[in-house]
């Protein structure tokens, strides 16, 4: 089969006729449609996460076809569409597995990172990780909810009941959950790069009711902000703008070193958290939210040899929405 293929870091990913993959104990053989690309998938790349398997097929919102199932295998049969996400497997038996809390176990593993993933016709996953996708809308449509969309509703579930809603980064994620606020009768406030006149037009679009430069301040308090951006700059810049007891999220897996701040920035009970990985009943819930929202997804598509153009895209902001490799 054909895959792109990480070597090392600073490597631009390499095509290559790779063997399609035997599905092990409990696995399902996947004949990819779509791969969503992720800024994590950057961060894989620049060597900003340790420890990636080498070599590695990046991708981790994977959309496609089962073809067959290794042994023990029952849940899917072949023809079924599924969805594959960044966790693709967790011990169950250590402390965090089990108190409900497997996006934190000690010895996950994750697709496109210590998991083979998606930049390839095929691959394998633990059945028990896969997700069912229903029938209608493309698999290009579907993958990014994968995981921007996974990812951005565990993080909004974080911001708790905040009405006003800043959204730092307006990306693959922020355009899913910014439909998503909408739904729940939240207001959207939407952050980009200083000058971005076409992603603040797009974030109106989608029903934010204010968009601008990340550095100016919103035209009202905020009670809660997420960071999709990389950035750790905004961190003192979110406190500023979120009202008493605000909660800053952190949605990314990486962030450059967050700037000092006074005390004052965090006192009266505002709060920063990150948000780590997802766990299989956030892919559930979001899975079963997507369709009641309607969340559409913009893509710009890819054919899978075009992979390093499709990141070089995502690491300059030259996207509206996701970038999405599709096989054929
Ligand atoms: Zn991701
Ligand atoms: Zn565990």
């Amino acid at each position: 089969m054909r895959a792109m293929v990480f070597e090392r870091p600073g490597r631009p990913l390499q095509a290559a006729e790779v063997p399609v993959p035997e599905p092990g104990a409990g696995q399902v053989l996947v004949r990819i449609g779509a791969c969503a690309v992720c800024r994590t998938d950057l961060h894989v790349l620049d060597g900003e996460l340790p420890q990636p398997k080498l070599p590695l097929i990046p991708g981790h919102e994977i959309v496609g076809h089962v073809v067959a199932g290794g042994p023990g295998a029952s849940r899917y049969r072949p023809g079924d569409r599924v969805g594959i996400p960044w966790l693709g497997w967790t011990c169950g038996e250590c402390r965090y597995c089990r108190s409900d809390r497997e996006n934190l176990c000690d010895r996950a593993r994750f697709t496109g990172y210590t998991l083979d993933g998606g930049y390839a016709e095929y691959t394998v996953a633990d059945e028990r990780f896969c997700f069912p996708i229903p029938a209608g809308g493309t698999d290009a449509g579907a993958a990014p909810l994968m995981c921007a969309g996974v990812i951005g509703h565990r993080s909004l579930r974080k911001a708790g009941d905040a009405r006003r809603l800043g959204l730092y980064g307006f990306g693959a994620a922020a355009h899913i959950v910014a439909q998503v606020a909408r739904h729940e009768g939240r207001q959207v406030f939407a952050f980009t790069r200083p000058g971005d006149v076409a992603a603040q037009e797009f974030a109106r679009s989608l029903g934010a009711c204010w968009a601008g430069d990340s550095g100016t301040a919103p035209p009202e308090e905020l009670e809660a902000a997420i960071l999709f951006a990389p950035v750790g700059e905004l961190v003192p810049q979110a406190l500023k703008a979120v009202a008493k007891g605000g909660t800053v999220v952190c949605g990314g897996i990486h962030m450059s070193d967050i700037p000092s701040f006074p005390y004052e920035l965090l006192w009266q009970e505002r709060s920063v958290c990150s948000v780590a990985n997802l766990t299989r009943r956030d892919a559930e819930e979001f899975l079963a939210l997507a369709p009641r929202v309607p969340v559409r997804t913009e893509v710009v598509t890819f054919p899978l040899a075009e992979a390093n153009e499709a990141l070089t895209r995502l690491r300059t902001g030259k996207l509206q929405g996701a970038a999405v490799l599709v096989m054929d």
